[in-house]
């Protein structure tokens, strides 16, 4: 079984677009999403659409839940603020009655031998950013499966966490295709990264591969369209520098 692993979409269609693309060749079997389909980028129905026909399992990001009025937008900086603004309003019926009923993470899924957990920020809480290895380290009385992905730092790369000899480190990848060759009685927290905001540094979309039966995670980016995802932004009315960071990729 090969997995996709998509997280933080944020309605970025030439960025999402991109990356079925590039993973359409490679061959997957199905797609699993991490949440924040919607909010920052101009396309959030036809994002939508697609997670909605295309992905087996998916759970709510904040962005989600705001957009459909689940979440108190005083937690949001003024520019995520005004773009959910503007999200709530494109938003069709349909789309907004799906996000609506999103699920909360953690979630654990996958075949008799190849469970793992989805959560879009921390397992413990939802929106909890995890970003440094002692916030994972934290985290390991609520890991059971071998892997668990997570998303809401924008940030592609993860934490190998061992119990006993306490082995703890950044999994991060330091070349395209990066492997991860996962071992039982280890813990893997593993971000995809951002499909349509990445904040690593790197412009590029970016998602992982998982193929539990080869004990085997590939990290995964492409090069999008950015000018067209930006003019989109722009031509929308939302904030500029939604479009600008789009570039550097912060
Ligand atoms: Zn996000």
């Amino acid at each position: 079984m090969r997995y996709l692993i998509l997280s933080d979409i944020h309605a970025n269609w030439e960025a999402l677009e991109a990356v079925v693309e590039a993973a359409g060749a490679e061959g997957w079997d199905e797609a699993v999403c991490l949440g924040d389909i919607v909010g920052y980028g101009a396309d959030p129905n036809r994002c939508c659409d697609w997670v909605r026909n295309n992905a087996r399992h998916v759970i709510r990001g904040n962005h989600d839940k705001a957009s459909v009025g689940l979440e108190d937008l005083e937690w949001f900086n003024p520019v995520a603020a005004r773009a959910c603004r503007w999200t709530q309003e494109q938003l069709t019926p349909e789309s907004a009655e799906w996000l609506r009923h999103l699920p909360t993470g953690p979630k654990t899924t996958g075949e008799n031998g190849g469970r793992f957990t989805i959560s879009h920020g921390s397992p413990a809480d939802e929106d909890q950013y995890v970003v440094s290895s002692d916030e994972a380290w934290q985290l390991i009385g609520y890991l059971e499966e071998t892997v668990t992905f997570f998303g809401h730092t924008h940030l592609q790369g993860g934490f190998e966490l061992q119990a006993g000899v306490r082995r703890m480190g950044p999994v991060a990848p330091e070349e395209d295709h990066a492997r991860v060759a996962t071992e039982a009685h280890t813990r893997y927290l593993i971000n995809p990264g951002s499909i349509g905001q990445p904040r690593d540094g790197d412009p590029r979309a970016a998602w992982v591969l998982f193929e539990p039966g080869q004990n085997r995670i590939t990290y995964r980016r492409v090069a999008y369209d950015v000018t067209r995802a930006q003019s989109k932004i722009l031509a929308a009315g939302l904030p500029e520098v939604l479009a600008f960071r789009l570039a550097i990729g912060h």
